[in-house]
């Protein structure tokens, strides 16, 4: 059904009460809130058949407004209604605060899943967590990375509070899990729900200095923080606190609405599909076997029904983000669970005699390895990317892959084009359209149609001022939120994710190092660079906070040189979340995808940056190694070790980060600079500089030093080419768009379907 601009004026005006003119902004911000939730709850209908429940730690899901009125076809009727009344769309979603229910690319995975289902009319509903603050808030101002509580719930507010509620026992206690329900409108598709759960206890005064609080007062803080820090006892046994209260609740949820549409618990798995997103929600399994068991299903039928109700998805193979829980933690928080999870135990171990120690629940250190429980007990296992997965079926995973080869399965990850073209490039989408028509934004592989324009001197020009247009917005952006002035006319160099040694931020400063020695020795660059960063470092976690330090105070220095001022710039963006993402991936040039091959499982940054239109620098790794395939050689910068030669080293340990160092003067340089005067006449802490120097010297696990060399040689040739022929770079820029399509998160939930759920388009 389509609405009108009309009848849009008439709902505007009946909600408000008043004319638009006269409104306030916020007046009119939930205005439009309840406008949207009218019209997408007269999309949501009963579900036919199986239904999905995607159940996660975390929803990055972005801030709403004009996704929903995109998603509603809405937008522009929405904006000129405004615009009629010297009212600005803009204006209004600057008001919004966006709800940072997640960390990164997993949680934005699963905020993307959740469009893609709703757009292509399957019913799939998420399950996870009201965190009233969710991840900190970022501040740099003193050149280090401060937390800050974001507390972004306010009474105008897209998740709408419900009647329904669940008992949950933590601890032996029992607790009110209160259901939140948040719609998601598909993009001329139905409405699902985001379903979140919180207890009405909780107390957001509690916060004290910054994002400290009492870890132990369950009732008053269990829902403050999306993953509080876990470096004492405390903070990790919140952390069972809150998994337990997410998939019991989300448990009895879905009991809950199959019995009413018929399900008589037997045959669950004809009306619930739950696909367990990464580790934190496995404890659905024990709890769901739990709860039939109370229902008078016996336990083997239990464990039947749950595997084949349950998949599960790997999204790490580092195996320090394998969570395992100390047994006395489980025994603490969830005793109801224990017997269960012994019971599954033994099942495990007669089921693998050869690895019983491998492939085992509980490990003889009375550990407990959620990873495992979810391959014996889920019927789906699969990675995330191809890559991903054969190094989980070869290498990670490979005793279980021997016991289970029909459970494993790739399925490489994707992102919305509604949120990462339509809503943050509408010059490139309008473009785009203008070329091949509108039918990209539900079947992206229609893309490839631009290929018939690669060579059309027309396209190239546009497609060049609009890169140049969103350069200059994020220009504008960055002098307004952080007062930094950068060169709009230079070329766009940007890695933003978290930041983790793993995704190696260091590799890239210390290539800035090496250029600013460059540059003072008269060996400028083919072209003046803007080397943006945006990174969010774990707050419990030393060296990456070293990192963000190392390259914040490299950027002073650098802004204070004006022979190397002249030629590169270093702008780190504070507080990286999916509204900056939004500016900032549109105006990149060359997209730094640079983590240590092996370590990424898939990565999907580097989908929406190829999607904006720009190239990829990149070792092969994750999705990288699929980007590579699509675009050729030509159209994508790769470097460095191959997985297999850094699984090698691992495996034969003898990599020695200091025998390189020794080696390469250039090197050795780059990384002295690190303690350097300069650095500390800048701000530089001494400490800090010196433990991430050490680090590097002695450890240096995600060999950073091996791929220093290959990586300069490789950036340098993707700048200077950048310099030398900029139409040439415009046309490949094309040919990375046209290729785009696979990466569609729609193609990801189509696969997914068809091998694993099984839904039925509703229609
Ligand atoms: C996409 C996205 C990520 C994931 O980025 P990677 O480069 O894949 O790690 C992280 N944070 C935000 C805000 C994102 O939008």
């Amino acid at each position: 059904m389509a609405f009108t601009k009309e009848q849009i004026k008439e709902e505007l005006g009946g909600i408000l009460g008043r004319s638009i003119a006269g409104a306030t902004d916020e007046e009119l911000y939930g205005a439009l809130l309840q406008l949207v939730q009218k019209f997408s709850d007269e999309k949501k209908t009963p579900v036919t058949g199986k239904k999905l429940y995607y159940i996660s730690a975390e929803f990055l899901i972005g801030k709403l407004l004009s996704n929903n009125l995109i998603n509603l076809g809405i937008y522009e009727d929405v904006r000129d209604i405004l615009r009629e009344n010297g009212k600005e769309l803009s204006d209004l979603e600057e008001m919004e605060n966006e709800p940072s229910l997640g960390n990164g690319g997993l949680g934005r995975l699963a905020a993307c899943f959740l469009d893609s289902l709703a757009t292509m009319n399957l019913p799939g509903d998420g399950i996870g967590l009201r965190y009233h603050c969710g991840l900190f808030h970022q501040y740099i101002g003193s050149g280090v990375q401060t937390e800050m509580p974001d507390k972004w719930l306010t009474n105008q507010c897209w998740a709408k509070k419900t009647d329904k509620t669940y008992k949950v026992t933590l601890a032996g206690k029992e607790y009110e899990a209160r259901l939140y329900e948040l719609n998601i409108t598909g993009y001329e598709g139905r409405t699902n729900t985001l379903n979140l759960f919180d207890l009405d206890t909780i107390d957001e005064s509690i916060i004290k200095d910054g994002i400290n609080f009492d870890k132990k007062d369950i009732a008053k803080n269990l829902t403050l923080f999306l993953y509080p820090d876990d470096s004492d006892e405390d903070g990790r046994l919140l952390r069972i606190y809150q998994q337990y209260l997410m998939v019991s609740a989300g448990a009895q949820l879905i009991l809950d609405e199959c019995v009413k549409r018929g399900c008589n618990y037997h045959d669950l798995a004809d009306y619930a599909a739950i696909q367990i997103n990464d580790t934190h929600p496995s404890m659905v399994i024990p709890e769901l076997i739990r709860l039939l068991g109370e229902k008078g299903i016996e336990f083997d039928e239990a464990v039947d029904i749950v595997t084949k109700t349950c998949a599960y998805t790997n999204h790490t193979i580092l195996a320090e983000a394998l969570e395992t829980w100390p047994r006395r933690f489980l025994d603490k928080v969830v005793p109801q669970l224990m017997p269960i999870i012994e019971h599954l135990d033994r099942i495990a171990r007669e089921r693998d005699k050869n690895h019983p120690e491998v492939t085992g629940i509980i490990d003889k250190d009375q550990r407990v390895h959620m990873a495992n429980m979810d391959i014996h007990f889920t019927h789906s296992t699969n990675g995330v990317a191809k890559l991903h997965t054969e190094i989980l079926e070869k290498s990670e995973l490979k005793d279980f892959y021997a016991l289970y080869p029909e459970k494993f399965n790739n399925k490489t990850n994707g992102i919305t084009f509604r949120r990462w073209l339509l809503e943050c490039n509408p010059r490139l989408t309008n473009m785009i359209e203008t070329r091949i028509g509108t039918g990209f934004k539900k079947n992206a592989d229609e893309l490839t149609k631009l290929l018939d324009y690669v060579d059309d001197e027309e396209t190239l020009q546009e497609l060049a001022e609009i890169k140049q247009a969103n350069k200059t917005a994020l220009a504008q952006w960055l002098e307004k939120k952080q007062g930094v002035k950068i060169d709009p006319q230079a070329m766009f160099l940007i890695q933003s994710k978290r930041l983790h040694e793993y995704k190696r931020q260091q590799l890239n400063l210390l290539y800035l190092i090496h250029e600013y020695y460059e540059i003072k020795a008269g060996h400028v660059p083919a072209h003046k660079i803007v080397s943006i960063f945006g990174a969010k470092a774990a707050p419990a976690y030393i060296i990456a906070k070293d990192i963000i330090h190392a390259l914040l105070t490299l950027s002073k220095v650098i802004a204070d040189d004006p022979d190397v001022s002249a030629w590169i710039q270093l702008v780190f963006v504070e507080n990286y979340n999916v509204t900056a993402a939004e500016k900032m991936i549109p105006a990149c040039d060359l997209s730094e995808q640079i983590s240590l091959a092996s370590k990424e499982a898939s990565g999907t940054g580097n989908m929406k940056f190829m999607l904006n239109g720009a190239l990829t620098l990149g070792t092969m790794d994750g999705a990288n190694v699929e980007i590579a395939e699509r675009v050729g050689n030509d159209n994508i910068y790769i470097f460095g070790e191959s997985s297999h030669q850094v699984i090698d080293h691992y495996a034969r340990a003898d990599y020695c980060s200091r025998d390189w160092y020794e080696a390469d003067p250039n090197l050795k340089r780059a990384v002295d600079f690190l303690t350097s005067d300069e650095m500390l006449a800048h701000g530089g802490i001494k400490e800090n500089l010196e433990r991430l120097k050490n680090e590097l010297l002695n450890k240096d696990w995600f060999q950073t030093f091996p791929d220093f060399n290959a990586y300069i040689v490789r950036k340098n040739q993707a700048i200077c080419d950048y310099a030398v022929n900029s139409r040439d770079w415009t046309r490949r820029a094309l040919i990375n768009i046209a290729n785009a399509g696979f990466f569609s998160s729609d193609r990801t939930i189509e696969s997914y379907n068809k091998e694993i759920w099984h839904l039925k388009e509703q229609a």
